[in-house]
């Protein structure tokens, strides 16, 4: 049985289906899932644009209950959904679970924005004038979404999407059809007018590109690799109508670890950033940053602790780190483990294939050490469970070697010195900084996104991500 787009309010087969693979257990296939055509992303464009006018004036009301109502059957659903996450994309049961949940919440939060977006009111410089700031939806939105959050990213740009009154064409990353899929059918039954929630599902170059270059669709938010960011946002600016964008991109995240750190509280949180989720999180750390005086003895105690990491099917109760998520991430993990090492670095642990009871993409967690900011390994983002310990002298060669990257997503620094924490947090280069606490792992209603090359455009998530979902109209009344 292959599974349907959803477009227009119906379910739509295709000629065309992929095999949606599980990256623990190759043999072991989730599903087969319908590749839309051109034709059927014009459809669900058209389909979105028919069902914008009444969409962007319905009942705030109705809004808060369907979203609520999304919200609670994901939350209902956790374990099975979590069950079809973790099979799919290879992240860790527990993690599956925790981000199903996530995404449940994040429909819950913004249940209630829809009650609570505001406008504002000035005086005029003119004696009797009124001057009313309102926010409006901004219309068809095309929503493009990479395969390492399978349900919690779609979630984040749909939730806020369809609370302020825009209609949706999301397209998932081909790797991770299934739980964008299982979020689709649960908006299918929740209410929401045929045409609000588009589903077209396949390859970036056929549906990503026919969303893009589509003059019906208003704006565009993206999460996704650098090159494709790129490519979107020229197009953006191509378009008649100037597509609003918001990019979420790479990063090679720092984090710092003073000599006055709690030695375990980094080396949890190094742990933690670099190699939960096999290092696929746009917010792990990648570059170690560590002083002088407390260099050996954390490598020392990061590599015990990297032993303690059991690799293994994300379904197993035992894994830690399930598999790298399919055979051309991997080969990426392979060459920059092998340029690292050409490069001079040391390669103090890790980086093995490894063989489990069934065919994966398993890869122990890599640390590399001797590595300098000049080297490739130090300033390209790998995406997997591989981090580099970069050594530096005092506090301010930490702070200089942190911002000199072309990202600037997450920063986090380890230290129990309030005069650092404070001036870290003021002059990191980064959208997030943690302050004694792992790179990656935030809140839902506080807003997320990065500066320099990792973001562009408004924040997402929290309150904040109305700045992208709506537009702000100024108009000037003179009651006559
Ligand atoms: P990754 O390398 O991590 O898969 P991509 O940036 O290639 O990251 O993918 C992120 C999302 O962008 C996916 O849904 C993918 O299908 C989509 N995508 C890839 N290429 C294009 C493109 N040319 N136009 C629009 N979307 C694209």
């Amino acid at each position: 049985m292959i599974q349907p787009n959803y477009i227009g309010g119906e379910w739509r087969h295709a000629s065309e289906a992929i095999a949606n693979i599980n990256p623990s257990n190759t043999n072991d296939i989730v599903a087969h899932y319908a590749q839309a055509t051109h034709a059927d992303v014009q459809d669900a464009i058209d389909a979105a644009a028919t069902a914008f006018p009444a969409w962007s004036r319905s009942s705030i009301q109705l809004r808060h209950d369907i979203l609520k109502g999304i919200g609670d059957e994901i939350l209902a659903r956790k374990d099975e959904l979590g069950m079809l996450l973790s099979r799919e994309e290879g992240k860790v049961l527990a993690d599956g679970i925790g981000e199903v949940v996530r995404a449940g919440q994040i429909f819950h939060f913004f249940a209630g924005e829809c009650l609570r977006l505001a406008g504002d009111r000035l005086a005029s410089m003119r004696p009797g004038v009124e001057v009313d700031i309102t926010r409006e939806p901004v219309g068809v939105v095309g929503l493009i979404t990479p395969w390492n959050f399978p349900i919690a990213i779609p979630a984040w740009k749909i939730a806020p999407a369809l609370a302020y009154g825009n209609c949706i064409v999301l397209k998932p990353a081909e790797l991770v059809p299934g739980s964008a899929h299982a979020l689709a059918d649960i908006l299918a039954r929740a209410g929401l007018p045929a045409g609000v929630f588009n589903l077209v599902m396949g390859s970036g170059s056929v549906v990503g590109e026919a969303i893009l270059r589509s003059d019906n669709v208003d704006a565009i938010s993206f999460t996704g690799s650098v090159t494709t960011g790129r490519k979107v946002a020229e197009a953006c600016v191509a378009s008649d109508r100037m597509k609003k964008m918001q990019l979420e991109m790479g990063g090679k995240n720092p984090l710092v670890v003073l000599d006055d750190a709690d030695i375990e509280l980094a080396v949890g949180c190094a742990l933690n950033s670099a190699f939960y989720q096999t290092g696929q999180r746009c917010t792990a750390a990648s570059r170690l940053i560590v002083t002088d005086k407390i260099h050996d003895s954390f490598v020392e105690r990061l590599i015990d602790a990297m032993h303690g990491l059991v690799v293994d099917d994300a379904l197993k109760p035992e894994a830690s780190i399930g598999p790298v998520v399919d055979q051309r991430q991997l080969d990426q993990d392979l060459r920059y483990l092998r340029l690292g090492q050409e490069e001079g670095g040391r390669l103090a642990c890790g980086g093995e294939v490894l063989a489990r009871a069934t065919p994966g993409f398993y890869l122990s967690p890599a640390l590399f050490t001797e590595i300098d900011q000049t080297m490739r390994i130090a300033r390209e983002e790998v995406f997997g469970p591989v981090a580099a310990v970069i050594r530096v002298k005092d506090y301010g060669a930490a702070l200089a070697a942190a911002n000199d990257t072309r990202f600037g997503l997450s920063a986090g620094i380890c230290t129990t010195s309030l005069k650092y924490a404070s001036h870290f947090k003021r002059n990191a280069e980064a959208g997030t900084v943690m302050v004694n606490l792992p790179t990656a792992g935030t809140d839902y209603h506080a807003p997320f996104g990065g500066r320099k090359g990792s973001s562009y455009g408004p924040r997402e998530q929290g309150r904040y991500a109305q700045e992208f979902y709506t537009t702000v109209k100024t108009a000037y009344t003179l009651p006559a």
